[in-house]
């Protein structure tokens, strides 16, 4: 009984890409009546979010997805995180780091430098070497990074199969003071129990740093279900909001019902034949998430005729 999430940024309208991720990330759990929550995640909360907000949940509603109340923000836990972090500091799991993106593509350019990441500058600094680093530094404030072994760290994703990754010394809190979409996404997945998490597979590569910050909180790491993304079909890239008629808003203008939206993702999915129209129950009760298709969704509802 794996109770899941779909956690968008309410930073717009949500396109056909992102609506077909939630329909799985819902159909996931709520195939076998399990939990499934809603998260925003607002880290960099500007005006428009509450707009954007119920815009997004009227268009996931539309489209026959439910989710269970309350509905959760990350800018409503800095508390949370904050408390997270100052226990990593007590237990000298974290240090502070100055360097800014610069310094570390420098780092990284130089001869001998590590093949990729962090290049460890302020990971041992004794005192002296910190003062020297906040003098010298052109970043205002430091970051914190959690105290890595550069480990790889592997899980089966239950899309993509085995992935692997090398975790370096992770952001957990940024330079601005704001906890990083790592740290909060983790400790988010801990606190509201998450068994299965389905979402894009651009996440992927930063899933084993996610997995490494649940394991130093003692939580149990989830299923991890990384869906291919929506791509234009003229380019092969990934759908944005100015390859044309992409939200449910501008379907619908343009002559499509929600019904005939969610069938088409149910479709692309590989989760309905061709010639049915299930409801949001029966497109429940046949989900199976061994049958999902594996390839990118070429988009091209707008243009086929509506229905
Ligand atoms: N908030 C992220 C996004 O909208 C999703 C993060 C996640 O699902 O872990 O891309």
């Amino acid at each position: 009984m794996p109770v899941g999430r779909y956690a968008p940024s309410p930073t717009g309208t949500l396109h056909v890409g992102n609506l077909r991720t939630a329909l799985a990330a819902w159909a996931w759990s709520r195939h076998d009546r399990s939990g499934f929550r809603m998260r925003f995640e607002d880290h960099d909360r500007h005006q428009a979010a509450d707009e954007h907000e119920r815009a997004q949940l009227r268009d996931l509603e539309a489209l026959g997805i439910d989710w269970d109340e309350p509905v959760t923000r990350t800018s409503d836990r800095w508390e949370r995180y904050a408390a997270v972090l100052d226990e990593f500091v007590a237990q000298d799991r974290t240090f502070p780091c100055w360097c800014s993106r610069r310094d570390i593509r420098e780092a990284a350019a130089a001869p001998h430098a590590p093949v990729e990441g962090y290049p460890g500058t302020c990971r041992d600094l004794d005192a002296a070497g910190r003062a020297r680093r906040a003098a010298e530094s052109r970043v205002e404030a430091p970051s914190l990074r959690l105290r890595g072994e550069g480990e790889v760290v592997g899980f089966v994703d239950a899309v993509v199969g085995p992935v692997e990754g090398r975790v370096d010394d992770i952001v957990l809190r940024r330079g601005d003071g704001l906890p990083s979409y790592n740290l909060t996404v983790s400790v988010d997945e801990v606190d509201e129990g998450i068994e299965v998490v389905v979402r894009a597979d651009d996440l992927v590569p930063v899933t084993p740093a996610q997995i490494v910050i649940i394991r130093h909180l003692g939580g149990t790491v989830p299923t991890y279900a990384h869906v291919p993304l929506a791509v234009a079909a003229g380019t092969g890239r990934r759908l944005a909001k100015r390859d044309g008629a992409v939200t449910l808003p501008e379907l619908e203008a343009a002559g499509w019902t929600a019904t005939g939206v969610r069938t088409e993702l149910a479709r692309s999915l590989g989760w309905c034949g061709d010639d049915e129209v299930p409801s949001s129950g029966e497109l429940l009760d046949r989900f199976d998430p061994h049958h999902l298709v594996r390839t990118p969704w070429v988009y091209d509802l707008d243009e086929r005729r509506p229905w």
